[in-house]
Order: structure tokens, then C-alpha cells, then sequence
């Protein structure tokens, strides 16, 4: 056994909600497997949330996470109401968790799911995206959110995902996007995906348009094996992956790092059923089983792994996974605990036995900014005016457009609206006015601001403006609808 291996630090919060019964059952089972480690205990979430800090968690909590770099989380909870930041998403950016990595795995017969052959894992982006948080209301009618994808962050994800099926011995890489609608940034990610495939020409690849490819998820599972998306896509396909494979109570996630590395649940803290020892640890027991992993603790991890195994196929089930005339008895939490200590040393019959090799961790590779050469080509001055007459700001905006500007469009939600607009497209007050050089004559920033300068003088109230560009000659935007 390990005894005699020096234990490793690791940092561990105990959550609010169900997260202290699950991590302490937890704890017990990683102890009667003599894992060699030694637990640091951190306080975050919904007290330290309610003490005033808005972020749910203090500076002793960051020391320990950047001392140990291991991070086995109970999921906590968010207060209700405004003005507290997810805690997750403030972890995940501040230590660099870029990937997170969801297993979803059917334990069929003894884990009842439609989809008993499903062995998904899910890579997901996790700092990007939507997540990136910036918001604004811009208008009296329009609030926005910045969408970031960048290439640096899809590069590394996307790698991460295609050594990692390397390493498992997984035969497909499937991408989700949206690239139909988002040609810049949903189109990016799915560029770069079919560049870095042709570095792993003996994995299968497909692309998926994210509606379609959720809907098969949920429907025919087998096809996918492994999968690479980003930020809320891979938020919301993982969850609805977690739940078909049997119960959200199983689903666990490791959210990596080039040097921080955090495991947990999938799921919440569910306050409805916290105290009531009737939670199923097995989401942060499987999580554990990835950290052991992690910090090369092999065998205690496979046999911790097995015990689990063979205690589902007893039928000892805690109430979630339960099913009368299949399962054999309904557990609470600490007994499913016992139950699983109980079976360590013990293979299961019918489920594949696990067992685990010493991989090296997966490296990311430096990234290397292209040479590009970028242009100036014309400028979006988005407009906030009452007045739905999209003519009336035409006129407006060309009594003050001089060279070597022409205003070629107006769009309202991305809607042409001028010229040859249609009565018929209703208008908010947010207005997107389209300025483009006039033939072969060179834009400079000076050139927007003395613009911006007249539609002060003139009193339009200008919200922002976005430059546009192109890269190498590439138009680097999104042509208006109708342009
Ligand atoms: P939830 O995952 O807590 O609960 C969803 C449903 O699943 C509930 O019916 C719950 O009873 C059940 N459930 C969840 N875990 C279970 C388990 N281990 N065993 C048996 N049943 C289980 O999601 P929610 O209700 O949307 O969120 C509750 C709180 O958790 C919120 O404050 C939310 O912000 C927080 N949350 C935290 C994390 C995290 O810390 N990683 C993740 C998601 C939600």
C-alpha cells in the first residue's frame, strides 16, 4: 500500500448546502483506502459570501490553493439576489483552469439510463466565451454581452482535447459550434479545430452545429466519444450529458491547469435535501478518484474505483439511484460511504474493472502570435435614438460624414434598416452605423475621432464604436444582413 508514501497537500472546502455530508463521506472512504494525503481546510462560499466578501472567497484561501495546487471542492452556494460573482468562474480564471474535463459514463444495468452504452467525455473550454463577463447597458432598450473567443484559448483547448483522447485511447474528437450564425468567433474555433486535427490524423473527427449536435447527444449518445467546445456550449451539453447517463448525483469534473488543478461535483449544493444524510457522494468520490490520479496515487485510486464499482452492482444505492424491485436497498449518505469501504479490495463482475497507468500530464504548447498585417478599413458608430425613422438618421448622420468616410448602412439588431429598408423590421433605439473608407484611401485612428467629433458637435448620442479591420487583406467582421 502507500503508508509509507509522503502524504501530499491538497486543499479542501467543504461547501455549503449538501457539500459538508458529501465531502466528509468522502474524506472517510479516501481515508480507509489509506490515500496519502494531507487535507488543507479552506472556508469559502455562502458565509464568506454573507460576511460582506463578494467574492466568497479571502486571501488564507488563495495561499493555501497556490501552495498546494490541488483543489478537492464541495460544491457551494450562491446567494440569491445581485452583486455576488460566481465563485467558480472567479477560481477558474484566477488560477487558469482553462480545461474542464467531464466524464459521462452509463453503469448499465445498475444504474438505470435509456442510454446504457454511453462513454462521453466532455472538454469544455472554461475561461472565454460569454464567461468573460462584460456586460453593459448601452441604451434605454439594449444591454450586451461581449462574446471573446480567442486563439490562444481555442488553440489550447482544442489540443487539450485531442491529447487527451490520445492518451485515453479514444477514437473520435467531435467539435460543437455555431459557426453558421458566429462566422468570427464560433468560425474561429472551428478553423482552428480542422488545423490542430491534421496534427492527429489517427483520431476521427466531426464538427457539429450546436443545436443538432445537443439534440443527438440527448438522443444517441453512443455516437460521440470525446467532444470539444467552448464556454456555455460546453455548460449546457455537459449538464444535459451528466443527466441521461443516470443521475446528476454521479457526474464529476476536473477543471485543469497549467499549474492549479481543481476537482468536484458536477452538481450543486442542493440546499432542498442538505442535512438530511440522503445525498449520493458518488459525483465527489469519482472527482477524488481523478484528483488521486492527478497526484500519481495510482493504485489507491483504481481501488477506490473498483470498491465504488462493485458496491453499485450490489444494488446498495443511495435514493437517487435507487429503484425498487431492481435496486437491493436505499442508502443514506454515510452508509453508501460504508458500503463503498466495505468493498474495497473487491473487482466488479459485470462493469469493467478499472485500473490506471502513470500518463505524463498533458503540456501546452507555447503559443506562437502569427505575423499579420492589419488594416483600418472603416469604423461601426453605434447610435442610441428614440426615433425608429431609420431615414431621418441617415440624413442626420450624413450631414456630418465627410472623406474619406461614406456611411454605408444602418442595421438595427443586426437588421439592414438603411438603405432600402422595410416598414415592416421593428426598431429598437440602438443603432449600428456602418462608415467605410471611400476608394483606396487609407483610414488613421484621427480620422474617427474628428468623425465622432461631429456627431458631438451635432448632439448624436454615440454608445461605442467598433473599428474594423482586415488581417493579411481578410475582412476580420461580420457583414451586415442584406450588405
Ligand atoms: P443542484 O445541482 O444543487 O440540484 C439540482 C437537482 O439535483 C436537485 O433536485 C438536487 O436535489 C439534485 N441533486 C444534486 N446533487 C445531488 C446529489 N449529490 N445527490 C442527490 N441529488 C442531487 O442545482 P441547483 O438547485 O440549480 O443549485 C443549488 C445551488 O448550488 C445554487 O446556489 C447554485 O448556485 C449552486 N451550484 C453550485 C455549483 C458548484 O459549486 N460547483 C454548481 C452548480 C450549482
Amino acid at each position: 500500500m502507500v503508508s509509507n508514501v509522503s502524504p501530499t497537500p491538497i486543499t479542501v472546502a467543504h461547501g455549503d448546502g449538501i457539500g459538508p455530508e458529501i465531502m466528509s463521506a468522502v474524506l472517510r472512504i479516501l481515508d480507509a483506502a489509506e490515500a496519502a494525503i494531507a487535507p488543507e481546510v479552506i472556508h469559502i462560499g455562502e458565509q464568506v459570501y454573507l460576511s460582506g466578501n463578494t467574492s466568497g472567497i479571502d486571501a488564507s484561501a488563495w495561499d493555501s490553493l497556490r501552495r498546494t495546487r490541488v483543489f478537492l471542492k464541495a460544491p457551494i452556494t450562491t446567494p440569491q439576489g445581485g452583486g455576488y460573482k460566481s465563485l467558480n468562474v472567479t477560481i477558474r480564471k484566477t488560477l487558469g483552469l482553462y480545461a474542464n474535463v467531464r466524464p459521462c459514463v452509463a453503469y448499465s444495468p445498475f444504474i438505470k439510463t435509456k442510454h446504457p452504452a454511453m462513454d462521453v467525455v466532455i472538454v469544455r473550454e472554461n475561461e472565454e466565451d460569454l464567461y468573460a463577463g462584460i456586460e453593459h447597458r448601452q441604451t434605454t432598450d439594449v444591454v450586451q454581452c461581449l462574446k471573446l473567443i480567442t486563439r490562444p484559448g481555442s488553440e489550447r483547448i482544442i489540443r487539450y482535447a485531442f491529447e487527451y483522447a490520445r492518451m485515453h485511447g479514444r477514437k473520435k474528437v467531435s467539435c460543437f459550434s455555431k459557426d453558421n450564425i458566429m462566422k468570427e468567433t464560433d468560425g474561429l474555433f472551428h478553423r482552428l479545430f480542422d488545423e490542430i486535427a491534421r496534427d492527429y490524423p489517427e483520431i476521427a473527427t466531426d464538427h457539429w452545429i450546436i443545436d443538432i449536435g445537443c439534440a443527438r447527444l440527448a438522443d444517441t449518445p453512443e455516437m460521440f466519444d470525446v467532444i470539444v467546445t467552448s464556454n456555455l456550449y460546453g455548460d449546457i451539453i455537459s449538464d444535459v450529458a451528466a443527466q441521461i447517463s443516470g443521475s446528476v448525483g454521479l457526474g464529476s469534473s476536473v477543471n485543469m491547469g497549467a499549474q492549479c488543478t481543481m476537482f468536484e461535483a458536477i452538481h450543486g449544493s442542493a440546499p432542498t435535501i442538505a442535512g438530511q444524510d440522503i445525498a449520493n457522494p458518488s459525483g465527489l468520490l469519482l472527482a477524488a478518484v481523478m484528483m488521486l490520479v492527478h497526484i500519481g496515487q495510482l493504485d489507491v485510486a483504481a481501488r477506490i474505483h473498483n470498491a465504488w464499482l462493485a458496491t453499485l452492482e450490489s444494488g446498495l444505492h443511495t435514493a437517487d439511484m435507487f429503484v425498487a424491485g431492481e435496486s437491493q436497498q436505499q442508502l443514506g449518505t454515510q452508509a453508501f460511504a460504508d458500503a463503498v469501504i466495505k468493498h474495497l479490495g473487491m473487482q466488479p463482475q459485470t462493469l469493467k474493472p478499472v485500473s490506471y497507468t502513470a500518463r505524463d500530464a498533458i503540456q501546452t504548447l507555447p503559443y506562437e502570435r502569427p505575423e499579420v498585417r492589419k488594416e483600418l478599413v472603416g469604423v461601426d458608430v453605434f447610435i442610441d435614438s428614440p426615433n425608429p425613422d431609420a431615414n431621418a438618421l441617415a440624413e442626420a448622420l450624413l450631414a456630418q460624414t465627410r472623406a474619406p468616410f461614406k456611411l454605408k448602412m444602418i442595421t438595427n439588431r443586426g437588421v439592414k434598416v438603411w438603405p432600402d429598408g422595410f416598414p415592416e423590421t421593428f426598431c429598437t433605439d440602438h443603432w449600428r452605423c456602418r462608415f467605410v473608407g471611400l476608394e483606396n484611401q487609407a483610414l488613421r485612428h484621427q480620422d474617427i475621432v474628428a468623425l465622432l467629433g461631429r456627431f458631438s458637435e451635432a448632439g448624436l448620442d454615440f454608445i461605442k464604436t467598433e473599428h474594423l479591420y482586415t488581417f493579411d487583406g481578410v475582412r476580420g467582421y461580420s457583414l451586415g444582413q442584406g450588405e
